[in-house]
């Protein structure tokens, strides 16, 4: 019988090879090894480049004609080998011109979009209106080079624009009550990259980022009487806050418990929070914020909130301290505690899972007060404010998660979703069963993946995100598909070896570009093993979740068959004939070999009455073969 069996096994891995294909390389990915930009062993090439910029933009926000004025001079680097003949520059905010296409709805919200008084590159004023010059397509504008640019070159560009802020608000806007939170909002040259060149993908509203690491230099000017909070340093600090508000700043940046900085009663006293002498005198509060190797600058204006912050230390090597905050107003459901799950998930981000010291010297999450979402930018989240504690900790845990991927990793989110929203979807599993062991995330993750794997809908995470069209289908690939992903990879490697592979791919691509391939080179290169047997059916292929119960034999062998194709735990629980039971595991590491069926022996000889396969915290998609009563 036996041998029967393992000749059927042999067969049919010959016929249907599982696991064991190996997808053709894209050409672009094989001229990169060529090239030398990149490398097979999963680390930068030596000839490895990326571009930069430097930004010095200097806005005002007209409040009540909800209006962002700015003027802006960037200094671009062009670090490639090649000599570029134009520019790409992204106008985010034209998702909401008249016309244009989008993939969301905006109602009777449509507006101008960005509008352009003028532009110049290197001194030379550009004629917008000559498509040979520029041309604008939804959410890119093109300038053609008056002079091409060289290798090795830089050059500047120097613009002044604006755009009127949304009420239908889209990761940015106007959220009601003086709420503002400005993202996506500067002109800013788009990624010039060793694989596409110019990256043309245009902002339609579901894809988000992929930006070069720049440095930032922003004076923001806003009515008195409100307060702002951005991306990098507040340098005019001492000049823009109150003696009260810098003394309990300093308190919060030095000690790990949650202090006050002002409270939304403070708002009621002039002179309480903004100091209205010296440069305010004029009523006009400009400020200063300053950032370097960011992928991007957002900030948040608002008032009659309150503002909670405290610190950690997050390197024990150097004693890096991070100051994490929170603001907020007083008809928050939740964020009463929001400072503190902020920093609890600072904490677990640094020391836990990725384990790696958070790479900011502040993370900022602002309530907006709507019913929940969120989105993240570097050291600032613009959150909603669920109804429920762990919701609401969980959804800062994930923005905050984001600053890691892709943020310290400049992946392209809008190729490979699943690099960054797949790891801040997974980083919360660990995070809520320490704070909040009631709560069913894993289960609803798992239940999530269950609603669509393996049907038609169902996108691979190797299709490129910004092609996906279907909402429900871009959650799965972006988030639920991938977070398991990660989930199960952990379980086939083990923690140590998997959080091993995990640093040293942030390690060696911190502040890079890194692309799918990237990482699963790294991961193999680390496990000293070829991993494609888990990557194929994860990330390229449809496999779905479906493992089943053969047969089990008179021996007590019990023949789980993989019907889905997808590496998956396997537990099984054995009743035998005398009333004890037993629970087998088998950890993902099981399908590694590329057969489709594996053979557990029951460590017994007791006759078998009934065997389960699965477990709420394992997918199947197929129910129908997880009982067996071989006694009947
Ligand atoms: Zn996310």
């Amino acid at each position: 019988m036996m041998r029967f069996l393992s000749l059927l096994l042999f067969v049919s891995l010959g016929i249907s090879s599982l696991y064991a294909q190996n997808h053709p390389l894209p050409i672009e990915i094989k001229q990169a090894y060529k090239n030398g930009t990149r490398a097979p062993s999963g680390y930068p090439g030596q000839n490895y480049w990326q571009n930069h910029a430097k930004y010095e933009i200097d806005v005002r926000l007209l409040l009540s004609e909800k209006i962002l004025k700015g003027e802006e001079k960037v200094t671009y680097f062009n670090n490639s080998p090649d000599t570029l003949d134009r520019i790409v520059i992204r106008l985010y905010q034209n998702i909401y011109k008249k016309g244009n296409p989008r993939e969301w709805p905006m109602g009777d919200n449509e507006n101008e979009g960005v509008i352009i008084d003028w532009l110049m590159i290197n001194g030379d004023s550009i004629d917008l209106d000559n498509r040979r010059s520029a041309y604008v397509f939804a959410t890119n504008l093109t300038v053609m080079l008056p002079n091409p640019l060289l290798p090795g070159d830089s050059l500047e560009m120097e613009t002044r624009w604006k755009f009127e802020i949304s009420d239908r608000t889209l990761r940015t806007g106007h959220y009601g009550n003086d709420r503002f939170f400005i993202a996506y909002w500067y002109p800013q040259i788009a990624v010039y990259d060793d694989i596409d060149g110019w990256d043309r993908v245009e902002y339609l509203g579901m894809v988000e980022y992929y930006n070069d690491f720049n440095e930032y230099d922003v004076k923001i000017s806003t009515p008195p009487g409100y307060v702002l909070w951005a991306t990098g340093d507040l340098v005019n600090e001492r000049d823009m806050f109150s003696d009260y508000v810098l003394k309990n700043l300093m308190t919060a940046r030095l000690t790990n418990d949650i202090t006050r900085i002002f409270s939304a009663s403070d708002f009621k006293k002039r002179n309480k929070i903004i100091r209205y002498d010296g440069i305010n005198a004029f009523h006009t509060n400009i400020w200063h914020f300053k950032a370097t190797q960011v992928p991007d600058f957002s900030f948040a204006v608002t008032r009659d909130v309150n503002w909670d912050g405290s610190s950690i230390m997050v390197d024990s090597l150097t004693r890096r301290r991070v100051f994490v905050d929170a603001v907020y107003a007083d008809s928050a459901r939740t964020y009463q505690q929001s400072a503190e799950w902020a920093r609890a998930s600072v904490a677990y981000m640094s020391f836990e899972l990725p384990g790696i010291p958070f790479p900011y010297p502040h993370m900022t999450t602002v309530s907006n007060d709507t019913r929940g979402g969120g989105m993240e930018s570097p050291m600032m989240a613009n959150n909603g404010d669920p109804v429920s504690a762990p919701d609401a900790a969980l959804t800062i845990f994930h923005e905050i998660a984001h600053s890691y991927f892709p943020f310290c990793m400049g992946t392209n989110e809008r190729k490979y979703a699943w690099m960054d929203e797949g790891w801040a979807a997974f980083l919360p599993l660990g995070f809520s069963k320490k704070h909040f062991p009631e709560y069913p995330y894993d289960t609803r993750s798992i239940s999530s993946f269950e609603n669509i794997n393996g049907k038609e809908r169902e996108s691979t995470l190797m299709t490129l995100s910004y092609s996906i069209g279907d909402y429900d289908s871009y959650r799965s690939h972006a988030y639920v598909r991938p977070a398991l992903a990660y989930y199960f990879l952990q379980d086939a490697l083990g923690d140590s070896l998997f959080k091993l592979a995990l640093h040293e791919f942030v390690h060696i691509w911190a502040g890079k570009h890194p692309l799918p391939y990237d990482f699963f080179n790294t991961f193999s290169r680390v496990a000293a093993e070829d991993l494609n047997w888990f990557f194929e059916p994860w990330f390229y292929e449809r496999a779905y979740a479906d493992l089943g119960i053969k047969k089990i034999t008179n021996d007590n062998k019990i023949v789980i068959q993989n019907y889905g194709g997808l590496p998956l735990p396997v537990v099984v629980s054995c009743e035998f004939a005398d009333g004890t039971t037993e629970l087998i595991r088998r950890s993902t590491l099981v399908w590694r070999s590329g057969d489709p069926a594996i053979i557990i022996q029951v460590d017994s000889d007791k006759m078998i009455n009934k065997v389960t396969l699965g477990s709420e915290f394992v997918p199947d998609v197929d129910d129908s073969n997880n009982i067996l009563e071989p006694g009947y």
